[in-house]
């Protein structure tokens, strides 16, 4: 954190405290001195209004993973306005996941911000649009996004600075090859060149052939799998966990099916790699439940209903002495994927290329510098709609 940033969080810190509160943040956000934001806390006809519509990722290549093909992921873009600003956020969904469009549209018709007088009561928010239905949890992310959004633009800061982390620690990111042809996935070897990590995409009868097409590019390179549960028992999964290790990968996410954790505890106590949970955690209620079945777990912010469980699942994972994972969906816009990076500092892998996979993203921010997660320097999630 820079020092002007530094100084501005203790005077917003000590301005809220004495209840000092002005108005006009929009102005304020306006000059772009981020030293003389003041922050609004709610008064007269300050409302939260929520706007939202769909939108289409596509995607450059036709993607495959264990299962099936697609030509681009379903989004709901999502906008919070108060007081002049505007937080963005959005829901992405692969088909796999079982939301829809539609049913995220039904879900944020439920969400009623009026009985809220200000952002910045954003637990109790976001506590209440959790309660409103047991699952929809890209729908409750997309209004967790454009929250974190709002709010971190209101006090001038990045969501990274307010929890504490050094940017500039934030890990390089994997760039994932899917299921393909050994000539398209030697092509997508030759495309990943900026990226330090591959990420392969395994669980079909051809693993050993396409990583064979992509060591024939990329002879060193660190690779890592997500096998997407494709492997389809305990001795054949640590078969694979084996001549991945010889073939010079570094970790290796949800080889077996996501209920199955007896024979996932038989495969990592046995693994020479680390394993990573993904399809088998949804929540901070998940996490306990991985500790001694996997090394490490995968938070997405998608299923997991946002920043402010991702960033407790984060916590509570390090606490319990496992690894942390940072993925997100293919086709997600550089909204969700800043968004997420504002937690990458503090994981050991990060899976950000959601956005890199699409040719109509509507945001920019978090971008890879020589295969580095940069953040911008930007306040909230750190992502600005493109002009
Ligand atoms: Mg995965």
């Amino acid at each position: 954190m820079d020092q002007n940033r530094r100084d501005f969080l203790k005077k917003a810190v000590i301005m809220t405290s004495a209840g000092i509160l002005a108005g006009g943040a929009s102005d304020a956000f306006a000059s772009n001195d981020k030293k003389s934001v003041s922050i609004s806390r709610g008064g007269v006809n300050k409302k939260m209004t929520l706007r939202y519509k769909p939108f289409d990722a596509k995607f450059i290549h036709p993607f495959g993973v264990s299962g099936n093909m697609r030509t681009g992921t379903p989004l709901i873009l999502v906008e919070i306005e108060y007081d002049g600003v505007i937080g963005y956020g959005e829901a992405a969904m692969p088909p796999y996941l079982g939301e829809t469009q539609a049913s995220v549209i039904e879900f944020l018709k439920k969400v009623n911000l009026d009985q809220f007088s200000s952002p910045f009561e954003l637990d109790d928010i976001l506590t209440y649009v959790d309660s409103i239905t047991a699952y929809n949890f890209a729908a409750k992310a997309s209004i967790d996004i454009a929250l974190h959004d709002l709010v971190g633009k209101l006090l001038g800061a990045r969501w990274c600075d307010i929890w504490g982390y050094t940017a500039s620690k934030a890990p390089t990111t994997s760039y994932t090859i899917g299921i393909d042809t050994p000539e398209v996935v030697r092509q997508k070897t030759i495309e990943a060149a900026p990226y330090s990590i591959i990420k392969v995409k395994l669980g079909s009868e051809d693993d050993k052939k396409l990583v064979e097409a992509i060591r024939s590019v990329e002879p060193t390179k660190p690779l890592c799998v997500d096998a997407n549960q494709g492997w389809k028992d305990k001795s054949y999964a640590l078969d694979m966990i084996h001549w991945c290790k010889e073939n010079g990968f570094i970790f290796v996410e949800q080889p077996i099916g996501k209920y199955n954790l007896d024979d996932m505890a038989w495969i990592t106590e046995r693994s020479p790699l680390p394993t990573v949970a993904d399809e088998s955690i949804q929540r901070l209620s998940d996490v306990k439940k991985m500790q001694g079945v996997f090394t490490g777990i995968n938070i997405k912010l998608m299923k997991c209903t946002g920043l402010r469980e991702g960033h407790k699942m984060l916590e509570l994972a390090r606490a319990l002495g496992m690894k942390v994972m940072l993925g997100c969906m293919s086709g997600e816009t550089s909204v969700a994927i800043s968004a997420a990076a504002q937690l990458s500092p503090a994981v050991d892998w990060a899976d950000l290329d959601g956005n890199l996979l699409i040719n109509n993203d509507p945001f920019e921010g978090m971008k890879i510098v020589d295969g580095k997660i940069t953040l911008a320097d930007l306040p909230g999630v750190g992502a600005v709609k493109r002009k």
